[in-house]
């Protein structure tokens, strides 16, 4: 294993291996991926892939829309076929303050060029038998939006950056960061120390421990979110989107034969990947209300897995003042496998050129947390 590298990288999710394959192609020097365990283990496995250009803060779209040019042209550009299924999202409102935030979000997404549609519940019934919207006020549908498969998307970035000379290697662990006059100096492993002058912070769920190796508080919580599938299931042979109960926080969608239906997510930090009977039974009450019919269907198998929320749901990206060669990319908050195209693109952008071009990450930045400048939304985030 190297002993020296000009950029290392910790963590091998969806958001490490986009840098990764980023800076590469900005002939970045020698870049080293380490990943603990096996690349994309972490959050990534876990996701259900879902991009959606229906955000409500300007900052989030812009992510989206740049990511989304990146999956639209990616079989061309890895070879790999993503699997980019423009199936739509439907959120739905069932009170007052929630379908005056969707007009809102509606006019905030059209500025930017989205063909985001706001429904009654008659139109939604007449395009969606299969609900129920006897307590729906309205609801807005995008077709630009979708899922793409989290393996598919993250082997490509995996072999475009071995491609283009990163080495990557599992079974590593980072243990410690030293500094030298509050520079980034080398990285402990579990195996060699590394000589480098900057390291990326790509630690998923794990952020917070990686930036403590840097004597930095870094503020991004493992919260458990749960899902399941059901046994096929025939709802419908038309296309069915990806269908939010906003006030439930419950969605569902279509997954191979069978539907794909959320769990709870959990109000206390924790790193436990277990699932439950009472999230089972959460899911199915949530699906049996919005969908009567699904009650004849059955959960087949399910799957838990961690979001990395930071305090204002918005990620944390760029330097951090304390720690020169210090970067983070963390606090995603469930959209990080969307947004990760351009993630990895304005990383290395900052890295090798100092500034990011394609998008200004100012807003995003840690500093942001001591300030008091939070990115406000108009309600609570609805995450994947
Ligand atoms: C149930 C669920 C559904 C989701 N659905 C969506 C969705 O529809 N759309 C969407 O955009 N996002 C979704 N997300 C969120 C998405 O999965 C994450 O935002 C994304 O995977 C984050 O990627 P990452 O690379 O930052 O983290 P991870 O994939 O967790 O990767 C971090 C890696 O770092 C490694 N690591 C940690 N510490 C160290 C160390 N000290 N040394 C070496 N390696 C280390 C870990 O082993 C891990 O592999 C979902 C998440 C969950 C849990």
């Amino acid at each position: 294993m190297e002993k020296t590298a000009d950029v290392v990288i910790i963590g091998g999710g969806i958001i490490g291996v986009s840098i990764a394959y980023h800076l590469a192609l900005k002939k970045a020097g020698k870049v080293l991926l380490l990943e603990k365990g096996q690349l994309g283990e972490g959050s990534t496995s876990r996701c259900v892939g879902g991009i959606r250009t229906q955000f409500s803060t300007g900052i989030n779209i812009l992510f989206s829309l740049e990511s989304i040019k990146a999956f639209e042209r990616f079989e061309e550009e890895f070879g790999i076929n993503p699997e980019f299924k423009r199936i739509g999202y439907l959120f739905l409102a069932t009170t007052e303050l929630e379908i005056e935030v969707f007009k809102t979000n509606v006019k905030l997404q059209r500025r930017f060029g989205i063909p985001v549609e706001l429904l009654n519940p008659d139109e939604m019934k007449a395009l969606w038998p299969y609900l129920r919207v006897d307590d729906i006020l309205g609801g807005t549908f995008c077709p630009w939006d979708g899922y793409a498969g989290p393996s598919e998307v993250l082997s490509g970035f995996v072999s475009g950056a071995k491609r283009a000379g990163v080495r990557i290697y599992e079974g590593t662990e980072v243990m410690g960061i030293a500094l030298k006059r509050d520079r980034v100096n080398s990285v402990k492993t579990n195996k060699e120390e590394i000589d480098v002058p900057i390291v990326v912070n790509a630690a998923g769920p794990f952020a917070s421990s990686v930036g403590e190796m840097a004597g930095i508080k870094i503020p991004v919580k493992p919260l458990r979110r749960q899902i399941f599938i059901t046994a096929p299931f025939h709802l419908t042979d038309q296309t069915i989107p990806l269908t939010i109960d906003f006030h439930r926080g419950w969605y569902f969608r279509q997954e191979v034969d069978g539907l794909l239906l959320s769990g709870p997510l959990d109000s206390e930090p924790s790193f436990n990947l277990n699932i439950d009977y009472e999230a089972m039974a959460e899911a199915s009450e949530n699906a049996m209300y919005r969908v009567p019919v699904l009650e004849k269907a059955r959960i087949a198998r399910g799957w838990a897995g961690l979001y990395e929320i930071s305090p204002d749901n918005h990620a944390i990206l760029g330097r951090i003042p304390e720690v020169e060669g210090f970067i983070l990319a963390n606090g995603f908050s469930g959209h990080g496998f969307q947004h990760s195209p351009a993630v990895g693109k304005v990383i290395a952008e900052l890295i090798s050129e100092g500034k990011t071009t394609t998008i200004d990450i100012a807003p995003l930045s840690i500093e942001r947390f001591k300030k008091g400048e939070l990115i406000i939304e108009p309600m609570t985030a609805f995450k994947e």
